[in-house]
């Protein structure tokens, strides 16, 4: 018999830890199943998955053709030590150099290892130890990738690994520099090059960012920003790293975000995206310039699971689904009707500040008042009007990603347009009830 709702909670609670969680305040929802852009709870509610998981669950929940390529792998050959050459390696590394314009892959576990390993690579390779990264950024929860990441996850393990400055980030709407469009120069880059000879340019080994920064609120970069970063890392021959384990494989209806910008990094780190989370994977890849260092130098890495072919395979069937469904397609094109549905609430809701898009990667930044730009929730914390928020969300079987002052949307690549309407609606019905309360305390 299928366990109940309260069983499979309270085993969850007594046997194991959450993540990212104070136990005793956990409070999870329970999942059996899916399907596209639901999943279905214990208690057989069928949830609208408008965060796709962690922004990863790209192709669906328990799309066929995936589960299939798993089974028949895992019905060859179910493990082969990393030392070892399989079928399904060797074509996704081919694939990957195919559609990324780079040239050789290192696959790893998840996101934070593969960042962990970009570092390391960089280091190797350039001989220089300092690596630059962003303050809203979040790179991973391993010890050097925690590090790497500017926002306030890392202090618990600060001071972390030695070497990482950490530069600001392109945030338009509340612009580090207090520039307007018609006042700025771009100084989000310009202030990386002082930093770069502060620090030294022969120490510096790479500047890594986020590909389009995810998690501390989707920062569209302005469309000359990659330019002008590559042009620096070339003035200094300083690697390029973009962490694309988010924004890459589709969520903005290309490969890399950076595709959008016409400019090529020297290392992208890859997961999520990668396999759509059906297995664990993730991959650094590297151009021909790094490649070609290690064939006579030693690659230090490599776990006991890396390059697992259950998890190649999968990625394989992951990226053909994208490919045969045309899933960046409809990425772009409903990314296209969620834009103009965002720009909408953004001149009707008095709560919302802003809204910042790239195909199906968006977000809403909610104030307390448009003119100052008050955040609805304070930095590192949460509101009660943002519960509210959140509790009507739930309230529609809505799950979706919340965090500090923002609501982020980023369904499943094959989500549709009926299926967007309908979390739209229960999405806008929420931002009128934080108006009601906000409008309510302006008057008292
Ligand atoms: N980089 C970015 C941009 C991420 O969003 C995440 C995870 N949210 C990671 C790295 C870490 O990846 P993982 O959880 O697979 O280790």
């Amino acid at each position: 018999m299928t366990p109940s709702r309260e069983e499979i909670v309270s085993e969850n609670r007594e046997y194991t830890l959450f993540s990212w969680s104070v136990q005793s305040a956990a409070n999870p929802i329970t999942m059996v199943g899916g399907h596209g852009s639901h999943f279905v709870d214990a208690d057989g509610n069928e949830w609208l998955d408008i965060a796709s998981q962690l922004i990863n669950i790209n192709v669906g929940h328990q799309h066929p053709k995936v589960i299939e390529a798993i089974k028949k792998q895992v019905d060859e050959l179910c493990f082969a030590a990393p030392a070892f050459a399989t079928e399904a390696r060797g074509k996704l590394g081919k694939k990957l150099a195919e559609v990324t314009g780079l040239a050789k892959s290192f696959f790893t576990l998840g996101g934070s290892e593969a960042n962990e390993n970009a570092m390391k690579i960089a280091r190797l390779v350039t001989g220089r130890d300092k690596i630059i990264t962003r303050y809203r950024s979040y790179h991973g929860a391993t010890m050097g990738s925690m590090t790497a990441s500017g926002d306030p996850r890392r202090w618990p393990v600060e001071p972390g690994i030695p070497g990482i400055v950490r530069a600001f980030d392109p945030y338009c709407y509340r612009c580090p520099f207090g520039k307007e469009p018609t006042s700025c120069r771009r100084e989000c880059v310009s202030h990386i090059e002082e930093i770069i000879q502060m620090e030294g340019p022969h120490n510096v080994a790479a500047i890594m960012v986020e590909g389009i920064t995810g998690s501390n609120g989707l920062l569209v970069p302005p469309d000359d920003y990659y330019p002008k970063l590559r042009a620096l890392c070339d003035k200094y021959d300083i690697l390029l790293i973009t962490d694309e384990v988010m924004s890459g494989f589709g969520r903005t209806g290309t490969y890399l975000s950076t595709q959008h910008y016409g400019i090529l990094p020297d290392i992208v780190t890859s997961a999520k995206g990668l396999t759509s989370g059906y297995m664990p994977l993730g991959a650094v890849i590297v151009n021909q310039r790094i490649a070609d260092f290690f064939e006579n130098s030693m690659l230090w890495g490599g776990l006991t699971y890396s390059s697992h072919p259950v998890s190649c395979a999968a990625a394989l069937a992951n990226l053909q689904v994208y490919e045969e469904e045309h899933l960046f397609e409809n990425a772009t094109l409903l990314g296209a009707y969620l834009a103009e549905r965002l720009e909408g609430m953004r001149a009707s809701y008095a709560c919302v500040g802003d809204v910042r898009y790239k195909g199906l990667f968006t977000v809403i930044e909610l104030v307390r008042d448009k003119e100052t730009k008050e955040p609805l929730a304070p930095f590192n914390g949460t509101s009660p009007e943002m519960q509210k928020l959140a509790g009507h969300l739930k309230s529609k079987y809505l799950y979706a990603f919340s965090r500090f002052n923002m609501l982020w949307i980023c369904p499943p690549l094959v989500i549709t347009k009926d299926e967007l309407d309908f979390a739209l609606s229960a999405i806008e019905e929420g931002l009128a009830l934080v108006d009601e309360i906000i409008g309510a305390r302006q008057v008292v």
